[in-house]
């Protein structure tokens, strides 16, 4: 099980919306097929998600790095050796998408080999996975609307809300969504779109919404500003773009800049995402999966690894982004129903590429 090869394809899948948040507007998924193929012609499969707004990974650096730097480390090497594919790459800095997406495809082949889903080898806790929707932005009608729809199509009763673009509307918003839905697990996510006093007035204006956790509430940057909010605020304040990496979140963890962590498959891949969880479940620190803007193949990739140790299922994953693509490159797409994602019983991550799909979402 040698990786004789590696291709990277980008493709776009437009949004049936726009998707709007304070760091950008995402309009489509413009994302990159990772395909590793080995000597015995099994094909591991896995997106890489750039987000140049947050990371600064582009369509085409995410080209350049695996196909110059990533593919002549390992080719040749067996497609379990994500350690040694990592340790290769330990000084092509950053590129998480990148890198993130290649040992992604290196799982799913290794799974496909041995004929084993992929979450049954990480830890096989769970066959099933509760999901929360993230509501974009928009009027307040409008997101206690579709958050209504959401519930009644899919029977998802956890939602996440978008929030630090106004501060008087998002407060609106999340009052109106709690009275809408009284029964449903409400977050908020600020992508850091709030000043510090401004995440302060947030945080007590909204108390009436008995919010599970608010994720970046505050510039990062704003170190010490960001600690005195965590120190004060009784809701867990969840470090997401703030902590990409291992050292990121052990120093926000144990500097009291958050108290929770998102973690994403799509940014750190399955070694260093479970390095994180480890270290959260060490220091009391929760978890949840998030989502990267996964189209239905990252999803099966949240949903496995989810579903694979209890920490992670806590609080419900990000499992819906798929829902407001206009179309999929999977021949078969996740499924929910009353608001849980049941994980396939097939080799891999347990989905299937449609060629012809592909052939006509594929941008090169
Ligand atoms: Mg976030």
């Amino acid at each position: 099980m040698l990786i004789e090869k590696i291709e990277v394809i980008p493709f776009r899948i437009p949004l049936r919306n726009s998707f709007r948040f304070s760091t950008g507007t995402v309009t489509a998924a413009e994302h990159l097929l990772v395909e590793v193929t080995t000597d015995e012609g099994v094909v591991g499969v896995a997106e890489a998600i750039p987000r140049p707004m947050i990371y600064g990974e582009t369509l085409e650096s995410v080209q350049a790095a695996i196909r110059g730097h990533i593919a002549p480390q390992i080719v040749g090497i067996g497609v379990h050796q994500r350690a040694a594919m990592l340790h290769a790459v330990r000084n092509l800095i950053g590129n998480p998408a990148a890198k993130a997406g290649v040992e992604l495809a290196m799982f799913d082949a290794f799974g496909k080999t041995l004929g084993v889903p992929c979450h049954k080898l990480l830890g096989g806790f769970a066959e099933s996975v509760r999901t929360n929707f993230n509501l974009p932005g928009g009027s307040t009608s409008e997101v206690v609307e579709k958050a209504r729809r959401v519930f009644a199509e899919y029977g998802i009763s956890a939602f996440k809300a978008k929030v630090g673009l106004n501060l008087a509307e998002d407060v609106a918003t999340v009052l109106a969504l709690r009275e809408a839905l009284p029964d449903a697990d409400l977050v908020v996510d600020a992508n850091h779109g709030y000043t510090t006093d401004d995440a302060r007035r947030f945080l007590d204006s909204t108390r009436a919404a008995r919010l599970a956790f608010v994720e970046e509430p505050s510039p990062a940057e704003e170190r010490i500003s960001r600690r005195s909010l965590c120190s004060r605020s009784d809701l867990l304040i969840m470090g997401d773009e703030s902590c990409p990496t291992l050292r990121d979140v052990a120093s926000e963890v144990l500097t009291g800049g958050c108290t929770m962590i998102s973690l994403k498959l799509a940014r750190t891949g399955i070694t260093v995402t479970s390095q994180i969880r480890d270290f959260c479940l060490g220091t009391g620190t929760p978890v949840a999966v998030g989502s990267q803007g996964d189209t239905a193949i990252g999803t099966y990739v949240s949903a496995a690894f989810a579903a694979a140790s209890p920490s992670t299922l806590a609080y419900p994953s990000e499992l819906t982004y798929y829902l407001d693509l206009e179309d999929d490159l999977c021949a078969v797409a996740p499924e929910i129903v009353d608001g849980v994602v049941r994980l396939p019983d097939r080799p891999g991550f347990g989905y299937e590429i449609d060629r012809e799909k592909l052939s006509r979402l594929r941008m090169d």
